[in-house]
């Protein structure tokens, strides 16, 4: 079973109010077993909601709210639900295709807290939180290995 951020897939959960859609991670989908998962949402936050980036080790919304509690709970929520669809169907779950430089799902490189679409090393919330089980994590601009 793969994990999916949920705004790859069409759905309209973005901090814009929008989706990232790719095509090429709904044709994966229609191959292959998986999760779609939006931790910031799960999170309690509303889509639209002000973008938020990490600073440090917070992660900060450009109205300069600290948002930081509603992100982990997401992740958290949103790997709890992985494990659980993964048990559910007797898999485990073989890897993640997250959406890019985001603060939740970014993997290798996230924004970095000037919102001036500048790029760091480093994981989103919720992306550390799969790689911390050795689980896999890609995103949705590199070439899918599965
Ligand atoms: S938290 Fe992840 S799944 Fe949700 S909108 Fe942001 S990038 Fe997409």
């Amino acid at each position: 079973m793969y994990v999916i951020s949920r705004c790859l897939l069409g759905c309209n959960c973005k901090y814009n109010g929008g989706n990232n859609e790719a095509p090429e991670v709904i044709s994966f989908c229609r191959n292959h077993s998986y999760v779609s998962v939006c931790p910031e949402t799960a999170g309690g936050l509303p889509s639209p909601r002000p973008p938020a980036e990490k600073t440090g080790d917070r992660i900060i919304d450009k109205e300069g709210k600290d948002v930081t509690e509603a992100f982990v709970r997401g992740a958290e929520i949103s790997l709890s639900e992985c494990l659980s669809a993964a048990e559910a169907e007797g898999k485990k779950i073989e890897g993640a295709i997250l959406k890019a430089n985001s603060p939740s799902c970014g993997a290798g490189k996230i924004y970095d807290g000037t919102f001036s679409g500048t790029l760091t090393d480093g994981y989103g919330v919720f992306a550390s939180k799969l790689a911390q089980l050795g689980i896999e994590v890609i995103t949705e601009k590199e070439k899918i290995k599965w």
